[in-house]
């Protein structure tokens, strides 16, 4: 659901909410270029097995810098020792098998729908977008979860302030426009702040990692 509420924003209404793939661009809508590829897609004259392939090659290639990003993080903030090299050739790939398959997921069933069914392209988008997230079931990772959850939010109020743009009462209007954000970063932050030091053990791991990056770790 998450996955599908962040890629419809994206797409349709060009939302700059970080996620981890970027959404198909709209559907040729004039019909010219339809006879050149089957599926209606805008991936130019690229057939979409190679649509696909660009996609896992490129997701897999920023996935992997991620990965290498946090093995030297984590190398940096060890103290030197014998078995620290040892430690660090064990180390396991996320990011990067998580990108491939999400992007695998979402473009494929995506042209596929396009191609096997007559749905709009809308619709065939939600249903790919929805089925990418099942990418979760096989990497569950709760600071995964929360981060989806937190971005389908802010897509949410992005959506209902896009769908009440044109009202003209003043208060409503302020209520919209209010930067919200100005208030409930700190609070949040230092109640987060206050619970990590109080009760650590209530902490999420993805709470924690928020924390140590704004603190530098201190
Ligand atoms: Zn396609």
């Amino acid at each position: 659901m998450c996955s599908g509420l962040i890629l419809h924003g994206k797409r349709e209404y060009n939302m700059k909410e970080v996620w981890i793939a970027t959404p198909n661009r709209l559907a040729v809508r004039n019909g010219e270029e339809k006879s050149k590829i089957h599926c209606h897609l805008h991936h130019k004259d690229m057939s979409c097995r190679n649509h696909l392939w660009i996609g896992i090659r490129n997701y897999f290639l920023t996935g992997l810098a991620l990965d290498f990003a946090a093995i030297f993080k984590r190398a940096s903030t060890q103290p030197p020792s014998p078995d620290l090299w040892s430690k660090l050739k064990h180390f396991q790939l996320f990011s990067a098998p998580l990108a491939c398959l999400y992007i695998a997921l979402y473009r494929s069933i995506h042209c596929c729908l396009n191609h096997f069914n007559n749905f709009s392209d809308q619709i065939n988008h939600a249903l790919a977008s929805c089925c990418a997230g099942l990418c979760y079931f096989l990497y569950p990772q709760r600071a995964l979860f929360c981060f989806a959850v937190l971005q389908a939010v802010q897509t949410l109020w992005q959506l209902f302030k896009i769908a009440n743009s044109k009202t003209t009462n003043k208060c409503f209007k302020f209520f919209l426009n209010f930067s919200y954000r100005l208030i409930t970063y700190p609070l949040t932050q230092a109640y987060m702040a206050h619970v990590y030091v109080m009760k650590p053990q209530l902490c999420s791991p993805f709470t924690v990692k928020i924390l140590d990056n704004t603190t530098n770790g201190q």
